[in-house]
């Protein structure tokens, strides 16, 4: 019997790799000119991280977290987001007293029981970024340009994307807010879903980001959390709305956005694109400043997001690759062609030689007829085939061909290298 896959988790292969590894590049050199350096974090940890850090009434961690016992009977969890991971190791490792903001980023594999779907899988990958030490609206923006920026480099239109931003305050304006959710929501328990009646009692906040289209249309007029802000998240919110001013980013403002997770405080955020339909967010993001107390740290703000790597791929893939991806999904420079046995050790020196000057080479050792070998190095999108015929080697030189101009000339073996470096 053949052994597949398990549902949901995808072989990512050679052909789609190489954007990855581009959109990752990309990433890694844009966050560090924002002055993030890379975290990275178990896959597997204790399940208490997140039923503490995420909440246990998320859906993230009472449905779709993968939870099982290790041989000692410890809960473990399947990673289902990074954030409780990077605070639990910024507290850990004390990086609190090295003092200003930790600016940390991570890149990776998450796991989610969900139902699998096109762009959402059960192992996918989100990168993100923690700013953690400041309560400064500033790193609010600062986060948010970033998360801008990011999305401009790889090539999306600044004007086909959009900010929608709201403040759901801190844990002194939750319990006055949760209990107007409570009263407007009561008298429509019926028509909301099984999900949301539940919800209702254990965290009204999660019926305004339910799917489900009745919850939707009942959840129109519910009361907007900016209405229940305390001084101080008013004046938070107000100064970021400026700070995004200055630096001409606009944003709409949304009061259904809550974010999925029970630690945001005051600034959430999504960026979303005008040319992805209804499921439109590339990410996500907001201010978590009670998360490092509620594990165990000591008290400190924090602000960051997250974006799913699969839909970025997803988007960037229907659009044309850049200089940069295009290198990386180019085949090899040289493609050699022995034509008998007796010359493939020749071929290997030449290619080891290659190399090791730093150009790409390759050759077939399918034993095909040089015809399909010739056909292959096209197919492999190589730009020169390297014929090596016993009748050239005896006079010490093999014939390039240039496979875009069709053109030929016989170069000595032992100046191939500067003869191929010299080309475009
Ligand atoms: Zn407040
Ligand atoms: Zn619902």
């Amino acid at each position: 019997m053949k052994v597949e896959a398990v549902r949901g988790m995808t072989d990512i292969l050679p052909e789609e790799t190489s954007l990855w590894q581009y959109v990752e590049a990309e990433i890694r050199e844009a966050v560090a000119l924002y002055g993030y350096r890379e975290i990275r974090t178990p896959i597997v940890e204790r399940a208490e991280l997140f039923a503490r850090g995420v909440g246990e009434t998320t859906d993230i961690v009472h449905k779709e977290m993968y939870v099982f016992p290790d041989k000692k009977g410890q809960l473990l969890a399947l990673r289902p987001e990074a954030t409780a991971s990077v605070v639990r190791a910024y507290i850990e490792h004390g990086l609190y007293a090295r003092g200003g903001v930790a600016k940390l980023y991570y890149l990776g594999p998450m796991f989610r029981y969900e139902k699998p779907q096109k762009g959402r899988k059960r192992q996918f990958h989100q990168y993100g970024v923690e700013a953690l030490g400041s309560l400064d609206p500033a790193l609010d923006a600062e986060v948010i340009d970033l998360a801008w920026y990011l999305m401009e480099r790889l090539g999306l239109r600044r004007e086909g994307l959009f900010l929608r931003l709201n403040s759901i305050g801190c844990p002194r304006d939750r319990p006055r807010y949760r209990e107007a959710l409570r009263e407007y929501f009561l008298p429509h328990r019926e028509g909301l879903c099984t999900d949301c009646q539940r919800r209702l009692d254990e965290n009204p906040l999660r019926i305004l980001d339910c799917n489900g289209h009745t919850c939707q249309e009942i959840a129109r007029d519910a009361p907007r959390s900016l209405d229940y802000l305390c001084e101080g998240c008013r004046a938070h919110f107000d100064e970021l709305l400026g700070y995004l001013d200055a630096l001409g980013l606009a944003y709409e403002k949304d009061p259904k956005l809550v974010r999925g997770l029970d630690y945001y405080t005051r600034t959430v955020f999504e960026l979303a694109s005008r040319d992805l339909g209804a499921q439109d967010a590339l990410l996500g993001g907001g201010r978590y400043d009670g998360l490092a107390e509620a594990l165990g740290g000591p008290p400190t703000p924090g602000v960051g997001f997250a974006g799913g790597m699969e839909r970025l791929i997803l988007v960037l893939g229907e659009r044309e690759p850049g200089e940069r991806c295009y290198r990386l999904i180019s085949g090899p420079r040289a493609y050699l062609l022995p034509v008998a046995e007796e010359e493939k050790a020749e071929a290997l020196k030449i290619l080891a030689a290659l190399r090791r000057a730093g150009i790409s080479a390759d050759m077939d050792y399918a034993g095909r007829s040089l015809r399909k070998r010739l056909q292959v190095a096209v197919q492999r999108g190589a730009r020169y085939a390297l014929f090596l015929g016993e009748e050239e080697l005896s006079r010490g030189e093999g014939k390039v061909r240039d496979l875009e101009t069709g053109v030929e000339e016989y170069v000595p073996v032992g100046e191939l290298v500067p003869y191929l470096q010299g080309r475009s």
